[in-house]
């Protein structure tokens, strides 16, 4: 192996930056030219690229985002702008890319394996929500970025014995809210995986709360059930919240964190882990090895073939909703 490259895809997720660090610098000790894309298969297929040193990511370890942009492109899924992008990796000499995304990104990666071009997938997605992993790249940082900004809410609701519905994302997951709900001290946790009732899960809940003393709630809501509570009449977090308002009298607010759940510094773990990724990730393109997903399982690094992992599941740790259930009152 000659030339390898290294891209990111898809959403963005504090710790790509280390991971391409450690695709680059393990790919320049062992002898290979590494070259980085910008803007994903975007980038791939215009040629986008340029080749980096054990400098070019230098004082990129502590940096949210990814140095080498990303992007999402509906060219890249068709048959042309795949074969627009393995003319790229023919003309470059490119062997081997390690793609550092979630899902469909990693789909690009197995379709690119499947015509020749050894791609290597690392997880990176603040959502935590691919079924190979027990761990992505940039949950850990999004996590404590969520906490402290509810933190803050927090002063705030209880200032004015408020309730605050705090809307996270994870459009298909609930890791992040459950998590972060558990952390804060949620009232009421509302995740994709499982049905609720407002009126139960919150209304109740609320009301049971207030019995005790308590006058301030923060109820944490991920964006992924949005259709569950447009189904319920209620079009956003806004609209739940003037229901608990109009249920309870309590003053309610909605806030939705947003994007800035996707920026930061990233936290230790997210630098460690993804740098055991990256090394890892261009460890099996040096020997050669493609279309693997690198994934961390009970605190090892493993990997496996793409199509396997994108064929696994996983759920949620329902215990852990339970435990908040019971302590959040
Ligand atoms: P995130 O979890 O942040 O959404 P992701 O990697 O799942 O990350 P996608 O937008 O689904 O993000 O995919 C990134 C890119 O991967 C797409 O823009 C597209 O170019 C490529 N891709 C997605 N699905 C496929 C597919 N089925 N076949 C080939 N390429 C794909």
């Amino acid at each position: 192996m000659k030339t390898i490259a290294v891209l990111t895809s898809g959403g963005d997720a504090p710790g790509m930056n280390a991971a391409i660090r450690a695709v680059v610098r393990t790919g320049c000790e062992n002898g290979v030219r590494v070259l980085g894309i910008r803007r994903g298969y975007h980038g791939l297929m215009n040629g986008d690229m340029f080749e980096m040193n054990l400098r070019s990511v230098s004082d990129i370890i502590h940096r949210g985002g990814t140095m080498l942009y990303s992007a999402r492109s509906k060219e890249f899924c068709t048959e042309a702008g795949m074969q627009k992008a393995i003319d790229v990796c023919k003309e470059n000499g490119i062997e081997g890319i390690v793609v550092i995304g979630g899902d469909g990104s990693f789909r690009g990666a197995r379709d690119l394996s499947v015509r020749g071009v050894n791609c290597v997938g690392i997880p990176g997605t603040i959502d935590n929500d691919i079924g190979c992993c027990d761990y992505t790249i940039g949950y850990d940082t999004a996590l404590n970025t969520i906490m402290d900004m509810v933190d803050r809410i927090r002063d705030t609701t209880e200032s004015h014995d408020r309730c605050t519905v705090v809307e996270v994302m994870g459009r298909r997951a609930g890791y992040l809210a459950l998590n972060a709900g558990i952390a804060i001290g949620a009232t009421s946790i509302l995740i994709p995986e499982l049905e609720f009732s407002v009126d139960k899960d919150i209304i109740e809940r609320m009301r049971r709360t207030q019995k005790t003393g308590k006058q301030h709630f923060i109820i944490v809501v991920a964006e992924g059930v949005s259709d569950q509570l447009k189904e319920r009449g209620l079009n956003d977090v806004g609209a739940l919240a003037k229901y608990i308002e109009h249920n309870l009298g309590v003053e309610s607010r909605a806030t939705v964190l947003g994007h800035v759940q996707r920026g930061g510094s990233p936290s230790v773990k997210d630098r460690v882990v993804a740098s055991q990724m990256g090394n890892y990730a261009a460890h099996l393109l040096l020997n050669g090895v493609g279309n693997r997903v690198v994934a961390m399982q009970k605190e090892a690094i493993v990997d496996y073939d793409i199509v396997e992992a994108l064929n696994m599941k996983k759920s949620i740790d329902l215990d852990l909703y339970k435990i908040a259930m019971e302590i959040s009152i």
